[in-house]
């Protein structure tokens, strides 16, 4: 908010090149993450949880990701939000007229004291400003500090993740009213959105999909 209000009379470095520029993100860094972008966004959209991806996770674009996460940069967030939503509008893997919510994985508490925000929640944000979908923040409590999935095998992943989330107390008396549309930043083999549905179909609440920012292309 700070931040925001003094970018007024001060420009800031681009995060990801230091330069002074106009814009939060400067136009050359826009562009090098817009090269990551995937032409056929909805590729993935098959199977029983399908997948809406907008770019693939490499380079610049995983870069800017782990800027956002670990340097205290959500500004990156909101552009990346704007992409996202931007893509989904014009490849729109389901009717355009249905009405959807979006449910961001959420980080355990201890992760978002640590953070001080949920990069997937701020990416949501700015998803929803442009699809007008609803956003819902506390359909799911994370309530296991799961460890970084890098590194780990399909078993442990599955393993690591498992009971991770409980459906919050709000959602189990008042449901969602329309499908959920799970975002995380990014996709790599779907252990946690697959986890985060197991736990909302318990419930009846349905899940239509998920999207993510960035997919990874090695498993
Ligand atoms: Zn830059």
């Amino acid at each position: 908010m700070l931040k925001s209000f003094l970018s007024l009379w001060l420009k800031f470095p681009c995060p990801l090149c230091q330069r002074i520029a106009e814009d939060t993100i400067c136009e050359y860094c826009q562009k090098k993450l817009a090269s990551y972008q995937f032409s056929n966004p909805q590729h993935n959209w098959i199977g029983k949880i399908p997948l809406f991806a907008w770019g693939k996770y490499d380079g610049e674009l995983s870069r800017g990701i782990a800027k956002l996460k670990y340097d205290n940069h959500p500004e990156i967030g909101v552009l990346l939000g704007n992409w996202l939503g931007q893509s989904w509008l014009k490849n729109c893997p389901v009717n355009s007229q249905q009405k959807l919510t979006v449910l961001p994985i959420p980080l355990s508490q201890k992760k978002l004291k640590t953070r001080g925000f949920n990069q997937a929640e701020l990416i949501a944000k700015d998803f929803c400003k442009v699809t007008k979908y609803t956003l819902v923040t506390k359909g799911l409590i994370r309530i296991k500090d799961t460890k970084a999935m890098f590194g780990l095998n399909s078993l442990q992943r599955q393993n690591n993740i498992k009971n991770a989330f409980r459906v919050s107390d709000t959602w189990q008396q008042n449901p969602p009213n329309s499908s959920v549309l799970l975002l995380d930043d990014i996709y790599t083999r779907g252990t946690t959105v697959k986890e985060a549905a197991k736990v909302l179909h318990q419930h009846n609440i349905k899940v239509i999909g998920a999207i993510a920012v960035a997919k990874t292309m090695k498993n």
